[in-house]
Protein backbone atom coordinates (compact mmCIF):
# COMPACT_ATOMS: atom_id res chain seq x y z
CA UNK A 1 0.00 0.00 0.00
CA UNK A 2 1.56 3.60 -0.86
CA UNK A 3 1.33 6.06 1.90
CA UNK A 4 2.97 8.71 -0.31
CA UNK A 5 2.94 9.20 -4.10
CA UNK A 6 3.96 12.15 -6.05
CA UNK A 7 3.58 12.25 -9.93
CA UNK A 8 5.40 14.52 -11.84
CA UNK A 9 6.29 17.24 -9.22
CA UNK A 10 7.37 20.41 -10.67
CA UNK A 11 8.65 23.56 -8.32
CA UNK A 12 10.36 26.31 -9.62
CA UNK A 13 11.44 29.57 -7.56
CA UNK A 14 11.46 32.29 -10.65
CA UNK A 15 13.31 30.98 -13.54
CA UNK A 16 15.01 28.51 -10.82
CA UNK A 17 13.93 25.30 -11.90
CA UNK A 18 14.62 23.57 -8.55
CA UNK A 19 11.93 20.04 -8.94
CA UNK A 20 11.96 18.76 -12.67
CA UNK A 21 9.22 16.39 -12.41
CA UNK A 22 9.60 13.63 -9.43
CA UNK A 23 8.25 10.94 -9.36
CA UNK A 24 8.20 8.90 -6.00
CA UNK A 25 5.91 6.53 -4.18
CA UNK A 26 6.43 5.65 -0.58
CA UNK A 27 5.15 1.91 0.55
CA UNK A 28 3.27 1.67 3.75
CA UNK A 29 5.96 0.96 6.73
CA UNK A 30 9.12 1.66 3.90
CA UNK A 31 11.98 3.92 4.88
CA UNK A 32 13.85 6.37 2.01
CA UNK A 33 16.63 8.04 2.77
CA UNK A 34 16.84 11.00 0.23
CA UNK A 35 20.74 11.87 -0.43
CA UNK A 36 22.27 14.82 -3.29
CA UNK A 37 24.10 17.90 -2.74
CA UNK A 38 23.28 21.12 -1.39
CA UNK A 39 20.55 22.76 -3.43
CA UNK A 40 19.57 19.75 -5.23
CA UNK A 41 15.87 19.88 -4.25
CA UNK A 42 16.03 18.03 -0.95
CA UNK A 43 13.82 20.61 1.20
CA UNK A 44 11.89 21.89 -1.57
CA UNK A 45 10.90 18.08 -2.10
CA UNK A 46 9.69 17.18 1.16
CA UNK A 47 8.22 20.99 1.72
CA UNK A 48 6.39 19.79 -1.42
CA UNK A 49 5.16 16.71 0.05
CA UNK A 50 3.21 18.78 2.98
CA UNK A 51 2.77 22.02 1.00
CA UNK A 52 4.32 23.88 2.89
CA UNK A 53 5.77 24.53 -0.76
CA UNK A 54 3.08 24.73 -3.99
CA UNK A 55 4.16 22.59 -6.48
CA UNK A 56 3.67 24.59 -9.74
CA UNK A 57 2.50 21.26 -11.55
CA UNK A 58 1.95 17.52 -10.54
CA UNK A 59 0.00 15.41 -8.18
CA UNK A 60 0.92 14.60 -4.21
CA UNK A 61 -1.19 11.96 -2.46
CA UNK A 62 -0.53 10.84 1.25
CA UNK A 63 -2.76 8.50 2.45
CA UNK A 64 -5.92 9.83 1.45
CA UNK A 65 -5.50 13.63 1.01
CA UNK A 66 -4.64 14.34 -2.88
CA UNK A 67 -3.45 17.56 -3.67
CA UNK A 68 -3.25 18.97 -6.95
CA UNK A 69 -1.34 21.50 -8.68
CA UNK A 70 -3.80 24.06 -9.46
CA UNK A 71 -6.76 22.10 -8.20
CA UNK A 72 -10.24 24.03 -8.51
CA UNK A 73 -11.69 24.46 -5.24
CA UNK A 74 -9.45 26.65 -2.95
CA UNK A 75 -11.41 26.12 -0.21
CA UNK A 76 -11.44 22.19 -0.72
CA UNK A 77 -8.13 22.38 -1.38
CA UNK A 78 -6.95 24.07 2.02
CA UNK A 79 -9.04 21.90 4.14
CA UNK A 80 -7.51 18.93 2.58
CA UNK A 81 -4.06 20.31 2.58
CA UNK A 82 -4.95 21.06 6.49
CA UNK A 83 -5.74 17.33 7.23
CA UNK A 84 -3.05 16.23 5.18
CA UNK A 85 -0.75 18.20 7.04
CA UNK A 86 -2.31 16.93 10.27
CA UNK A 87 -1.20 13.44 9.15
CA UNK A 88 1.75 14.07 8.35
CA UNK A 89 4.70 14.45 10.50
CA UNK A 90 7.80 16.91 10.04
CA UNK A 91 11.50 17.12 11.32
CA UNK A 92 13.36 20.03 10.71
CA UNK A 93 16.85 20.50 11.39
CA UNK A 94 16.25 23.69 13.59
CA UNK A 95 14.32 21.48 16.05
CA UNK A 96 11.43 24.50 16.15
CA UNK A 97 10.20 23.78 19.60
CA UNK A 98 8.06 26.70 21.15
CA UNK A 99 10.65 28.12 23.96
CA UNK A 100 8.47 29.03 26.42
CA UNK A 101 6.69 25.82 26.96
CA UNK A 102 8.50 22.61 28.82
CA UNK A 103 9.11 19.22 26.70
CA UNK A 104 5.90 17.77 27.37
CA UNK A 105 3.92 21.09 26.77
CA UNK A 106 5.38 21.33 23.43
CA UNK A 107 4.05 17.37 22.53
CA UNK A 108 0.43 18.40 24.16
CA UNK A 109 -0.34 21.46 21.94
CA UNK A 110 -1.08 19.29 18.84
CA UNK A 111 -3.59 17.47 20.20
CA UNK A 112 -5.31 19.94 22.13
CA UNK A 113 -5.16 22.50 19.81
CA UNK A 114 -5.47 20.40 17.02
CA UNK A 115 -7.46 17.69 17.79
CA UNK A 116 -8.74 18.84 20.88
CA UNK A 117 -8.29 16.55 23.25
CA UNK A 118 -8.64 17.15 26.66
CA UNK A 119 -5.26 18.66 28.10
CA UNK A 120 -5.43 15.33 30.88
CA UNK A 121 -5.02 12.82 28.40
CA UNK A 122 -3.01 14.91 26.52
CA UNK A 123 -0.25 15.15 28.65
CA UNK A 124 -0.57 11.38 29.65
CA UNK A 125 0.16 10.60 25.70
CA UNK A 126 3.38 13.45 26.05
CA UNK A 127 4.77 11.72 28.60
CA UNK A 128 4.41 8.73 27.16
CA UNK A 129 6.18 9.58 24.13
CA UNK A 130 8.67 11.49 25.90
CA UNK A 131 9.47 8.13 27.70
CA UNK A 132 9.87 6.47 24.09
CA UNK A 133 12.44 9.12 22.79
CA UNK A 134 14.27 8.42 26.45
CA UNK A 135 13.32 11.81 28.06
CA UNK A 136 10.77 10.75 30.38
CA UNK A 137 12.74 12.93 33.21
CA UNK A 138 13.03 15.95 31.11
CA UNK A 139 8.93 16.70 30.79
CA UNK A 140 9.17 19.83 32.75
CA UNK A 141 12.65 21.26 31.23
CA UNK A 142 12.28 23.90 29.09
CA UNK A 143 14.26 23.52 25.10
CA UNK A 144 16.96 26.13 26.50
CA UNK A 145 18.00 23.47 29.57
CA UNK A 146 17.86 20.86 26.78
CA UNK A 147 20.75 19.47 24.67
CA UNK A 148 20.26 19.67 20.61
CA UNK A 149 20.08 16.08 20.85
CA UNK A 150 17.18 15.73 23.69
CA UNK A 151 15.15 19.09 21.97
CA UNK A 152 15.51 16.90 18.56
CA UNK A 153 13.64 13.59 20.42
CA UNK A 154 10.99 16.40 22.12
CA UNK A 155 10.55 17.44 18.15
CA UNK A 156 10.31 13.48 17.10
CA UNK A 157 7.77 13.19 20.61
CA UNK A 158 5.90 16.21 18.82
CA UNK A 159 5.34 14.95 15.31
CA UNK A 160 4.22 11.84 16.38
CA UNK A 161 1.54 13.03 19.22
CA UNK A 162 -0.63 13.29 16.04
CA UNK A 163 -0.05 9.83 15.41
CA UNK A 164 1.07 10.97 11.66
CA UNK A 165 1.24 8.15 8.70
CA UNK A 166 4.37 8.90 7.71
CA UNK A 167 7.52 10.93 9.45
CA UNK A 168 9.35 13.61 7.07
CA UNK A 169 12.97 14.51 8.66
CA UNK A 170 14.70 17.29 7.03
CA UNK A 171 18.40 16.28 8.06
CA UNK A 172 17.43 16.17 11.61
CA UNK A 173 21.03 15.19 13.25
CA UNK A 174 22.87 18.03 10.88
CA UNK A 175 22.80 21.11 13.69
CA UNK A 176 23.98 18.78 16.00
CA UNK A 177 27.35 18.48 17.92
CA UNK A 178 28.60 15.01 16.53
CA UNK A 179 28.04 13.49 20.17
CA UNK A 180 24.70 13.73 19.83
CA UNK A 181 23.93 12.60 16.33
CA UNK A 182 23.84 9.14 17.58
CA UNK A 183 20.90 9.37 20.34
CA UNK A 184 18.77 10.87 17.42
CA UNK A 185 19.21 8.46 15.20
CA UNK A 186 18.88 5.59 17.44
CA UNK A 187 14.81 6.95 18.44
CA UNK A 188 14.50 6.99 14.56
CA UNK A 189 15.88 3.68 14.21
CA UNK A 190 13.26 1.79 16.76
CA UNK A 191 10.24 4.28 15.29
CA UNK A 192 11.48 2.37 11.50
CA UNK A 193 11.46 -1.01 13.47
CA UNK A 194 8.00 -0.24 14.63
CA UNK A 195 6.72 -0.07 11.08
CA UNK A 196 6.49 3.47 10.76
CA UNK A 197 6.55 5.02 6.96
CA UNK A 198 9.48 7.79 6.61
CA UNK A 199 11.49 9.54 3.86
CA UNK A 200 14.76 11.11 5.26
CA UNK A 201 17.20 13.68 4.18
CA UNK A 202 20.46 12.55 5.43
CA UNK A 203 24.02 12.07 4.86
CA UNK A 204 24.05 9.80 7.28
CA UNK A 205 25.83 6.84 5.60
CA UNK A 206 25.45 4.50 8.62
CA UNK A 207 21.82 5.35 9.55
CA UNK A 208 21.30 4.36 6.00
CA UNK A 209 22.76 1.73 5.82
CA UNK A 210 21.15 -0.10 8.73
CA UNK A 211 17.53 1.34 8.35
CA UNK A 212 16.91 2.12 4.87
CA UNK A 213 14.83 0.29 2.42
CA UNK A 214 15.54 2.43 -0.13
CA UNK A 215 18.17 5.43 -0.69
CA UNK A 216 17.49 7.81 -3.53
CA UNK A 217 20.58 10.45 -5.13
CA UNK A 218 18.91 13.19 -6.24
CA UNK A 219 20.71 16.36 -8.17
CA UNK A 220 19.65 19.61 -9.65
CA UNK A 221 16.24 18.82 -9.24
CA UNK A 222 15.87 15.08 -10.80
CA UNK A 223 16.49 11.99 -9.11
CA UNK A 224 19.40 10.40 -10.59
CA UNK A 225 19.83 6.71 -9.04
CA UNK A 226 17.59 4.67 -6.79
CA UNK A 227 17.96 1.30 -5.05
CA UNK A 228 19.16 -0.70 -2.13
CA UNK A 229 21.74 0.63 -0.06
CA UNK A 230 23.95 -2.06 -1.47
CA UNK A 231 23.11 -0.80 -4.80
CA UNK A 232 23.12 2.73 -4.64
CA UNK A 233 26.58 3.15 -2.31
CA UNK A 234 28.62 0.05 -3.18
CA UNK A 235 27.73 -0.30 -7.03
CA UNK A 236 26.68 3.29 -7.85
CA UNK A 237 25.93 3.71 -11.56
CA UNK A 238 25.56 7.13 -12.32
CA UNK A 239 29.18 9.26 -11.89
CA UNK A 240 27.17 12.09 -9.70
CA UNK A 241 26.65 9.35 -7.56
CA UNK A 242 29.72 8.38 -7.49
CA UNK A 243 31.28 11.43 -7.34
CA UNK A 244 28.84 12.46 -4.18
CA UNK A 245 29.65 9.51 -2.25
CA UNK A 246 33.47 10.33 -3.19
CA UNK A 247 32.92 13.52 -1.72
CA UNK A 248 30.56 12.33 1.69
CA UNK A 249 32.20 9.14 3.30
P1 LIG B 1 18.61 21.13 -0.62
O1 LIG B 1 17.67 20.87 0.52
O2 LIG B 1 18.85 19.91 -1.46
O3 LIG B 1 19.88 21.75 -0.17
P2 LIG B 1 16.67 23.13 -1.37
O4 LIG B 1 15.43 22.40 -1.69
O5 LIG B 1 16.75 23.79 -0.04
O6 LIG B 1 17.92 22.16 -1.59
O7 LIG B 1 16.93 24.25 -2.44
C1 LIG B 1 16.97 23.99 -3.81
C2 LIG B 1 17.06 25.28 -4.56
O8 LIG B 1 15.86 26.03 -4.36
C3 LIG B 1 18.18 26.19 -4.13
O9 LIG B 1 18.70 26.80 -5.29
C4 LIG B 1 17.51 27.22 -3.26
O10 LIG B 1 18.17 28.42 -3.27
C5 LIG B 1 16.13 27.34 -3.89
N1 LIG B 1 15.08 27.68 -2.93
C6 LIG B 1 14.63 26.89 -1.93
N2 LIG B 1 13.65 27.49 -1.25
C7 LIG B 1 13.46 28.69 -1.82
C8 LIG B 1 12.56 29.79 -1.59
N3 LIG B 1 11.64 29.75 -0.62
N4 LIG B 1 12.64 30.86 -2.41
C9 LIG B 1 13.56 30.89 -3.42
N5 LIG B 1 14.41 29.91 -3.69
C10 LIG B 1 14.38 28.81 -2.91
MG1 LIG C 1 17.89 21.09 2.58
Amino acid sequence: MKVINLENITKSFADNHVLKGINLAVDKSEVVVVMGPSGSGKSTLLRCITSLEAPNDGIVTVGDYKVEAGGENERERKATIRKLRQNTGFVFQQFNLFPHKTAVENVMEGPVVIKKMSREKARRLAENLLEKVGLADKCHHYPAQLSGGQQQRVAIARALSMEPMVMLYDEPTSALDPELVREVLLVMKDLAKEGMTMVVVTHEMGFARDVADRVIFMDRGVIVEQGTTDAVFNHPKEERTKQFLQDVK
